[in-house]
């Protein structure tokens, strides 16, 4: 077949000995929930099925458990199991029997949450309560027989190979590092009988499994710990795991336990590519890298490098299950990008919920939601082109209805056009790219400039009018709230808005981070350049001290700024942030100096500064600037008043609910209003 013309490297085959992938994208491992819910594998085949149909060349699933001890989600150690899996594997070789599917099997080790965890050494992780049980003899053997039956109970299911996880903190990673493996035995002291353990379940899974089953190790090839992995030390285990017959080296560049993200929109597209790389140029087996790859051409390009031959994109495929298709005809403006939020994927994971997507509510949903196309052609007006307003227009017309979309802004996108401008949220200019493309594909009738009243929508003669007219500022009732030095954030993001150097924000959820970041921000965002990420963060791609990071100072350019980031609730700020990100924000601001106060009321703002009480004790903060970001209301005065006329009218996003609404409650909100009427 003729390379491709765009992308000649992610579409050309790989050739694996025994079988072909058939391009080089991959769905790396998620963990989604569905099989621990009733009908969980039903939604799993359909789930997978619709991403082979996109054209995706391998797919591994979410991490499974050998055994009781591994817990972390569900478990694969008997005939029953493997037959629950088999309707995944049946579902996707159907649909494209050139489609790999491989079972990712993950024993948490130390961060398992049943009390029979199990590790090298009784050493506690620092993200669990629990201490885990030190292995004996015995023991070790059942781990290494049960990863052994658990590949092969794989194989029974149907899966074309197995992913093995030795990275992230899990089991297989704490043999490897002398802070979690503190044996005397051959399982522990020297790097050689460290690596052992891992080792041994690889050679006894291919002498177990034969020749013709994918074996996929996952290594940290940067485990962004202090004292973590060396590079003699990854290179080395790169090496026995070839011999010990792996058919793919996956890297990893992370344990959950580290300070720096990896993943989070804050990390700039493809940083970690080049670490694969190194390890690719000293292996013989094909290596597979991954994180923040969420376009094509970022994906052609980190192939075209030379830093790996296979591209894991794993958030990217929930966000957009026809990625690969949309790349390989042409129509990348199609492709709804992944904004590393995180905010439905991992915090759902992490936080027990069903794990979805925020730009695309039907991932993990694909049996629930289904905009299918509509018996009627309904005429609908949608008010309000942010993020609620443009979901629920493109499903609507997408169905089949004529809608017309109104927006008084100049652009669509709403509150999205704020978000944008905050360093290391840049990745939200591609969700409105998307949208854009979307009211074009589907030819809604897009309405910029055009503030509608109830009159106007009367007249139109509309048969379903939604509102989606976005919140108003909440300002709150404080003496002095008109003095001059107090702005909003509106206008502060906007930049219409003089700031000083030394300034307060009132109000400490997702805006009033934000804020701070931009406020204290300067120079180039991290996130659009990858030294300043490795400065900002300590991390030494080139030198690769041990993890990556040991001994890296880190180097925050920061503005000329003082700023107090200012809550009235006693718990800690940024409590209510992202359970995978609250952390990098946080950290973020505090290597800037901010300081966060909780506890505290407002009593007034003068032209000393902000006055504040706490535990009954007045202060003043002597700021030149106060940015108000106390949350907001719901902008919802059109649909009382559409009520009132007895039309069908629908409210929906922040006109429905400001208090705790964000993008990913308004784009699903909108999206399954969209997918009924
Ligand atoms: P809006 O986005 O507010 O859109 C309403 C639209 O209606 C506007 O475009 C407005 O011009 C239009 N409109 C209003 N009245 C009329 C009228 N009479 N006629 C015509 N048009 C009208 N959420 C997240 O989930 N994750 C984040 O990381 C995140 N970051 C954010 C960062 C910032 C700085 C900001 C400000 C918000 C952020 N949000 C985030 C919140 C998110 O943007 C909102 O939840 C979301 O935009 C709400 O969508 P919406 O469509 O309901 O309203
Ligand atoms: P928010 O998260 O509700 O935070 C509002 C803040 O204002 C709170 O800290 C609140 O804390 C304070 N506040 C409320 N009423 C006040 C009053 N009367 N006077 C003074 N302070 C008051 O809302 P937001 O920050 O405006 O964000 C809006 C939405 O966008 C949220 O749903 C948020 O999740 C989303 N968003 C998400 C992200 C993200 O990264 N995921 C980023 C930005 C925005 P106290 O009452 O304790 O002071
Ligand atoms: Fe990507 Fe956010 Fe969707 Fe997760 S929720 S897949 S991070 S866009």
């Amino acid at each position: 077949m003729p390379a491709h013309p765009k992308y000649p490297h992610l579409f050309a085959p790989l050739d694996l000995g025994f079988t072909q992938l058939k391009n080089r994208i991959l769905m790396g491992s998620m963990h989604t929930g569905l099989e621990e819910v009733d009908g969980g594998f039903e939604r799993l085949a359909a789930y997978f099925a619709e991403r082979a149909r996109g054209g995706v060349g391998m797919m591994i699933t979410g991490g499974i458990s050998p055994n009781e001890e591994g817990g972390m989600g569900s478990e694969m150690s008997s005939p029953a199991h493997a037959a629950q899996h088999r309707l995944i594997t049946q579902a996707v070789h159907e649909v494209d029997p050139a489609v790999k599917i491989c079972m990712q099997i993950l024993h948490a080790g130390a961060l398992a949450e049943t009390p029979k965890l199990v590790a090298p050494s009784a050493v506690r992780s620092r993200l669990s309560p629990l201490t885990p049980n030190e292995l004996d003899e015995a023991g070790v053997q059942k781990q290494i027989n049960d990863h052994v039956n658990c590949a092969k109970m794989a194989q029974l299911a149907g899966y074309d190979g197995v992913e093995i996880i030795g990275s992230a903190g899990y089991l297989l990673s704490t043999f490897l590092v002398e802070k979690t493996n503190r044996r005397t035995d051959q399982w522990g002291g020297s790097y050689e009988n460290r690596m052992r353990f891992p080792l041994e379940i690889m050679r006894r899974c291919r002498a177990e499994l034969g020749t013709n089953f994918i074996l996929i190790f996952r290594i940290a090839a940067m485990d962004m710990l202090q004292g973590g992995m060396s590079w003699q030390e990854v290179v080395a285990l790169g090496k026995a795991m070839e011999e010990a017959g792996a058919t793919i080296i996956s890297t990893h560049f992370t344990w959950h336990e580290s300070t720096v993200p990896t993943i989070a929109t804050m990390v700039p597209r493809a940083a970690f590519t080049e670490v694969t790389g190194r390890l690719r140029a000293q292996l013989s087996i094909p290596t597979i890298t991954s994180n923040r790859i969420n376009m094509p051409d970022v994906a052609e390009q980190v192939l075209r490098d030379g830093h790996a031959d296979i591209v894991s994109m794993a958030r990217p495929m929930l966000a957009d299950p026809d990625l690969a298709i949309k790349a390989y005809e042409g129509r990348e403006d199609e492709i709804n990008t992944c904004i590393a939020c995180n905010q439905a994927c991992l915090d759902h994971g992490f936080g027990g919920l069903e794990v979805s997507c925020l730009v695309n509510p039907r991932a993990c949903h694909e049996t629930q939601l289904n905009y299918l196309p509509s018996t009627s052609h309904k005429t609908i007006a949608v008010v309000g082109a942010g993020p609620a307003g443009l979901a629920y227009a493109t499903v609507a017309a997408q169905r089949g209805h004529r809608v017309t979309l109104f927006d008084a802004a100049a652009e669509i996108g709403g509150q999205f056009n704020l978000a944008k401008k905050i360093p290391g949220k840049e990745e939200f200019y591609e969700t409105l790219r998307y949208y854009r493309r979307m009211l074009d594909i589907h030819k809604v009738d897009l309405r910029l400039n055009t503030r509608v009243d109830a009159e106007q929508l009367r007249a139109g003669g509309y048969q379903e009018i939604v509102i989606a007219t976005g919140i108003t500022p909440r300002r709150p009732e404080i003496e002095g709230i008109d003095h001059p030095s107090v702005v909003s954030y509106i206008d502060v993001i906007r930049g219409t808005a003089a700031v000083g150097k030394r300034v307060a924000v009132m109000g400490a959820g997702g805006i009033g981070f934000d804020v701070s970041e931009l406020l204290m921000h300067s120079g180039v965002s991290a996130a659009l350049d990858k030294e300043v990420f490795a400065r900002e963060w300590g991390v030494d791609f080139k030198n690769h001290p041990r993890g990556g990071v040991t001994g890296v100072v880190p180097q925050v350019e920061k503005a000329d700024r003082q700023l107090y980031l200012l809550q009235r609730k006693a718990t800690p700020v940024g409590r209510g942030l992202g359970k995978t990100t609250g952390w990098t924000h946080r950290l973020s601001l505090t290597k800037r100096g901010v300081v966060m106060m909780n506890g505290l009321d407002y009593r007034k703002i003068d032209d000393s500064g902000l006055h504040i009480s706490i535990a009954g004790q007045e202060h003043v903060l002597a700021v030149d600037t106060v940015v108000v970001c106390a949350g907001q209301t719901p902008q919802r005065d059109l649909y009382d008043q559409l009520l009132e006329s007895g039309l069908s009218v629908s409210l929906i996003g922040g006109a429905f609910e400001a208090t705790e609404l964000d993008a990913k409650a308004a784009i699903k909100q909108a999206s399954y209003l969209a997918a009924s009427v």
